[in-house]
Formats: C-alpha cells, sequence, structure tokens
C-alpha cells in the first residue's frame, strides 16, 4: 500500500489540436480539482501538454493555458517526431518531477473518469494499470476490424501486448525510470510496457468519439504504426520466410523426382508452361521475403545510428513559471 496524495502528472501529446485543447482543458481542470480536494493526489501535481510540433497555434495557447491554471504546464519538442515519441519525451520529462503518470490523448476520446479506478489500483500496489477499451460501438467498421485482427495478429506472433489498450495508461515513476532503459528508436510503447514488467493490472473504459478536430491517425500512419509493432517486437515473419522456403525446396525435390520417374517411364513430361510459371512464382515469392528480411535490416540501421528520439525545445516547468 502507497501513502496517498502523491503528485500526479497526466502526459497529453498535441499535435493541431488547437480545437480541442480548451474543451479538454476544462475537463481536465475539474477532474484534478476534485481529485485534489479529495486528497487522492498532491496539489503539485499537473497536466502536461506536449506539443508535438503543432503547425497551428497549440503552443500559443499550451502556453496561455499554463500562465493561467495552476495545474497545467507543458513542453514543446523541437519538430514533429510522431505521437509514440511525444509521448515518450512527455513521460521522460514528466517522471522528473511526478510520482505517477498517467498518459492519455488530448480529443478526450478515453474517459477521463477512468483514471480515478486507476489511481486505486496504483495506491493498492500495482506499478501500471492498463486502460482498456470494454467495446468499441463508437469506432467505425473498419476501424474496428483493423484494430481487433492487429491486436489477435501480435499475439499470434508471440507479443505480450494488452488486447484493446492503446496508450491510455497509468505508470509509477519507477517504471518510467526502468523504461529509460530500452534504448530503441523504433517505438512501440504499448509493446515495451508489459517488458518492464512489475505488478499491473487493467482498468475497463467506453472510448468516446473524437468531439473536435480530425484523426491525425490516417490510414497510411496507422498501417506504419503496426508494421512498427510487428517488426520492432517479433522476429517470427523472418523464421516464417525460412519456414517456407524450406517447405518449397522440399516440393520442388518431389516435383523433380516424380518426372524423372515419368520420364524412365517414358510418359511425356508436362508443357513449357510450368516452368514458366514457377519461374514467376519462386521470383515473386524471393522478392517478398527479401523485402520482409529489408524490412529488418532498415530497423537495424535505424537503431544502430540510434539518433536522439526527441528533442524538447521548450520546458514551461524551467522557465520559471511554475514551483
Ligand atoms: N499526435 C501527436 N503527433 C502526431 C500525431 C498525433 O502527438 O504526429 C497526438 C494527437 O494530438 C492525439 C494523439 O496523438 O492527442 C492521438 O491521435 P489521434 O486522436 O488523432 O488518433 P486516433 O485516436 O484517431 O487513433
Ligand atoms: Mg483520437
Amino acid at each position: 500500500m502507497r501513502k496517498k496524495e502523491e503528485i500526479l502528472y497526466v502526459v497529453v501529446p498535441c499535435y493541431n489540436e488547437e480545437e480541442v485543447l480548451e474543451e479538454t482543458t476544462k475537463q481536465l481542470k475539474a477532474k484534478m480539482e476534485k481529485l485534489v480536494k479529495d486528497k487522492v493526489i498532491s496539489d503539485q501535481s499537473k497536466v502536461m501538454y506536449v506539443n508535438d510540433g503543432s503547425k497551428d497555434k497549440t503552443w500559443e495557447l499550451i502556453e496561455k493555458i499554463s500562465k493561467r491554471e495552476k495545474y497545467f504546464t507543458g513542453i514543446s519538442l523541437s519538430r514533429n517526431r510522431g505521437h509514440q515519441n511525444a509521448l515518450l519525451g512527455g513521460l521522460m520529462t514528466a517522471k522528473n518531477y511526478a510520482d505517477v503518470v498517467v498518459s492519455m490523448d488530448a480529443d478526450l476520446q478515453d474517459d477521463i473518469h477512468a483514471i480515478d479506478e486507476m489511481l486505486k489500483k496504483y495506491y493498492d500496489g500495482c506499478d501500471i494499470v492498463y486502460g482498456v477499451r470494454s467495446a468499441r460501438k463508437k469506432d467505425t467498421f473498419f476501424k474496428r476490424v483493423t484494430a481487433e485482427g492487429f491486436y489477435k495478429f501480435m499475439r499470434a506472433l508471440g507479443v505480450d501486448c494488452v488486447y484493446n489498450h492503446a496508450d491510455y495508461r497509468l505508470t509509477s515513476k519507477r517504471v518510467l525510470e526502468e523504461l529509460e532503459g530500452f534504448q530503441e528508436v523504433n517505438l512501440f510503447l504499448r509493446g515495451m510496457f508489459p517488458l518492464v514488467g512489475f505488478q499491473s493490472d487493467i482498468v475497463y473504459y467506453e472510448r468516446n468519439e473524437r468531439f473536435a478536430g480530425e484523426s491525425k491517425y490516417p490510414l497510411k500512419k496507422m498501417l506504419n504504426f503496426a508494421w512498427d509493432g510487428i517488426t520492432s517486437f517479433s522476429v517470427k515473419p523472418l523464421r516464417f520466410i525460412s519456414g517456407m522456403g524450406f517447405f518449397i525446396l522440399m516440393l520442388s525435390i518431389f516435383f523433380a523426382i516424380y518426372m524423372i520417374i515419368r520420364m524412365c517411364i517414358g510418359q511425356s513430361v508436362y508443357d513449357w508452361m510450368i516452368f514458366v510459371l514457377s519461374i514467376f512464382f519462386m521470383g515473386g515469392l524471393q522478392m517478398i521475403c527479401m523485402g520482409v528480411v529489408g524490412e529488418y535490416i532498415g530497423k537495424i540501421y535505424g537503431e544502430v545510428k540510434a539518433r536522439p528520439r526527441y528533442i524538447i525545445s521548450k520546458n514551461l516547468l524551467e522557465d520559471g513559471k511554475c514551483d
């Protein structure tokens, strides 16, 4: 059991979110005030917006809000680095000030009231509490089917990830300190936390629709993200290729033996078509295989360079505004 009134930081990555930020602030403010009043969290707690190189007025708005509101602050990345990097930047900064951190999206699709239950589990001894969508009723049919298929596929590949959990989660300071040791550049945070370990639990919530603005995850980004998740956490596709190669080799040996036998007993051998087809078949197959191997080599290339995953250009907590 932990003592109450610890410092909570809520990390919220924001990319072109000027339309939603005021409403998000209003709702999170009420939540923070209530939690402080009920003595669940310390009054040093804050919501930390992470501006991910937005092109609209998001950062100006974050500065304005943090001057006006006691429980709000922000950091800004030097450029757009994508949701996962922005989130990591926020988590790594927040852990220097907080005892416990919750991450969520700026569009309030995640039910903020689930934070109460997450904190309860945290005080009971959990180090990670995953927010899991209880239903995907409000997602489009396409998003629901692709997302659920993806989680099942990841499981089948042997990746330990929590079903229907996005990046709405609570983590203790020590989990984040351990996460710092994970130096990979291709980030798939929801697959990394289970690797950190410690006691974890799940809180169910219903996911809402985005109330303003549009999704910053178009299909292309979503596919990229899914591919990153697979190739950063599983080498099974590589093994599958070796297995397939072996299978095809065996098949062609049997086929060759069969042809030789037919020739020996004086039967006619198949048409030239079959050879042309098999050349195409093998050619295609080899190209796919090389592509997959290339993907992993590309990953190694990125990891070997080990470039910084995010660069913080401004931190309102360090600018003397806050205590
Ligand atoms: N986001 C970000 N950088 C990006 C894209 C998105 O920080 O390059 C943030 C965005 O502001 C939001 C969160 O990531 O807070 C999730 O994005 P979104 O809600 O658009 O994704 P969806 O819920 O549609 O999957
Ligand atoms: Mg969203």
